[in-house]
């Protein structure tokens, strides 16, 4: 034990508990220095978006509280990670810097650099996993490459890794003597303020480390037992909601990987949703695999033969489906929720997704960048293997031709409507028989529910038969390329 500090350098690991970079420092006995860096070390178009600025700004907040109940105190700073790390090394005479592992391109790469940095000065950086189950060396195929595909990764995630007990909460923590100067949060202008978007996300979100354990205690009790039937219904609370808690690493896989499984053990019935479950925390992992082997993923096609796909340019379809007018119900639900939430539920991302794509032809690009700056669970491994797979262009892929139709997905899995209603209110008077297609109703029922097409809610911006063949027909085009 010394009384030189060690600094806990947090980052996408916004907790205390099962937080490896923070106990094992804590356990030396040395003085700790949590410290956050304000760092837009991250290329241009995928610097933090607005709605995760917003949610960072309370997840920082919230960790501020924690440490200071532990009797320590959360030091900001804004700039290049590796000059404050190694400003405040010195100023602090630290002993070593800790940190939980990044997979994004430009974390490794900061990692890197300030590793030399910190080398050159003598002072060590430890890195601790726990942003995922698995570290993406730790799993490859027979042949020793990465994983493409989702299923025998997922067979090989279950039967290779061991997914270790996730790590207590220290219960106090040294403070060093002597604070180094903290930066005020309010001075980030990570909030809005004109105008003030966030109060849907107030209403439906409470981040930091109590709020995300609060939402999975609660999605372990009934819903997670009926998580397989649920899962797809965006009218149900049918899945976790943890994603942005997990985006920010207020609570870690492992926990949420314990917790389910324990669930399972408790409540036999639970037990098919819960395996459901693990494997669509999966779905996290192989993602994240697929960036760390693929880092150009966000950008650049996965099939080289989508290079060549003869997307459309339209700022106004562009526009109508970012406001959710575009006249498909179930489409503008989904952007309304995500514009007013920061959260889109999993089925209805794809079906946005693949309008966007497939009946307007405009680049998966666009939509990658547009849910990069309103969703507050933004991850960009997710969110770029995401709409790969949408676009057909990713890894394991969707298969390009199967296009959803909008007004079929919203009557299978939003069968009463219910979700629309709640999202375009303008046509909430209508039955259910119609509300996916409004467009087809008789003129007596748009008028007693109060729906006039083209005037009070749009008349679809494309045809759906029209759309379709348009698609195929360009998907044809590159087939031929290829
Ligand atoms: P649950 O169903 O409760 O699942 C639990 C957790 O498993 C999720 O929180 C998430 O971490 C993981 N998970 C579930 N489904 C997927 C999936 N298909 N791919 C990867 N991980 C998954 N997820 C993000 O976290 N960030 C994104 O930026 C993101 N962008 C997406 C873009 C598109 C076009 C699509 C189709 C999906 C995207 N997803 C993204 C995946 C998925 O929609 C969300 O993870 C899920 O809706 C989050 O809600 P939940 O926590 O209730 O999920």
């Amino acid at each position: 034990m010394t009384d030189k500090p060690i600094i806990v350098w947090f980052r996408r690991d916004l907790r205390l508990g099962d937080n490896a970079a923070l106990s094992a420092a804590v356990e030396t006995g040395s003085p700790v220095l949590a410290v956050y860096i304000l760092d837009d070390a991250a290329p241009g178009s995928w610097r933090a978006g607005a709605a995760s600025r917003w949610w960072l700004h309370n997840s920082l907040e919230a960790l501020d509280r924690s440490i200071s109940a532990l009797g320590g105190s959360l030091v900001l700073r804004r700039g290049a990670s590796g000059d404050v790390l190694s400003a405040l090394a010195k100023e602090t005479k630290a002993e070593a810097v800790h940190c939980s592992r990044a997979y994004e391109p430009w974390a490794q790469r900061l990692e890197r650099e300030v590793r030399d940095r910190l080398d050159a000065q003598g002072v060590g950086l430890r890195r601790f996993a726990g942003t995922l189950l698995h570290e993406p060396e730790q799993l490859t195929t027979q042949a020793g490459g990465p994983f493409k595909v989702y299923t025998p990764f997922w067979r090989a995630l279950r039967s290779k890794v061991t997914v270790s007990k996730p790590l207590s909460a220290p219960t106090q923590l040294r403070a060093p003597a002597k604070l180094p100067k903290s930066e005020r949060l309010q001075s980030w202008g990570l909030l809005p303020e004109r105008p003030d978007w966030a109060g849907g996300m107030r209403d439906a979100w409470t981040p930091g480390e109590d709020g995300a354990r609060a939402r999975f205690l609660s999605f372990l009790g009934e819903a997670i037992a009926n998580y397989t039937d649920e899962r797809n219904r965006p009218d149900l609370e049918g899945t976790s909601r943890i994603s942005p808690h997990l985006a920010f690493g207020e609570i870690s896989p492992r926990q949420c990987w314990w917790a389910a499984e324990a669930a399972g053990a408790r409540e036999r019935k639970a037990a098919g949703g819960v395996e459901t479950y693990l494997k669509e925390l999966a779905w996290r992992e192989f993602s994240a695999h697929l960036l760390h082997h693929r880092p150009d993923l966000p950008e650049v096609p996965f099939r080289s033969e989508f290079s060549g796909f003869p997307w459309r340019k339209s700022a106004a379809h562009l526009k109508a489906w970012k406001k959710g007018v575009t006249g498909y119900p179930i489409v503008d639900a989904g952007m309304r929720e995500l514009w007013t939430t920061g959260w889109m539920h999993n089925r209805v991302r794809m079906i946005v997704a693949s309008f966007l794509i497939k009946h307007l032809l405009l680049p998966w690009q666009e939509g990658e960048a547009w849910f990069w700056d309103t969703l507050v669970d933004a991850d960009l491994a997710n969110n770029a293997a995401s709409w790969q797979w949408v676009a057909g262009s990713g890894a394991d892929a969707a298969p390009y031709f199967r296009i959803f139709n909008p007004v079929r997905q919203g009557e299978k899995f939003d069968p009463e409507g219910e979700y629309v209603r709640r999202w375009v209110p303008e046509l909430a008077g209508l039955p259910a028989s119609v509300i996916h297609q409004p467009w087809q109703a008789s003129a007596a029922v748009l008028e007693a529910a109060q729906v006039k097409i083209g005037s009070t809610y749009p008349a679809p911006i494309v045809a759906h038969a029209e759309a379709r063949a348009a698609a195929l027909g360009a998907f044809e085009a590159i087939k031929t390329q290829a």
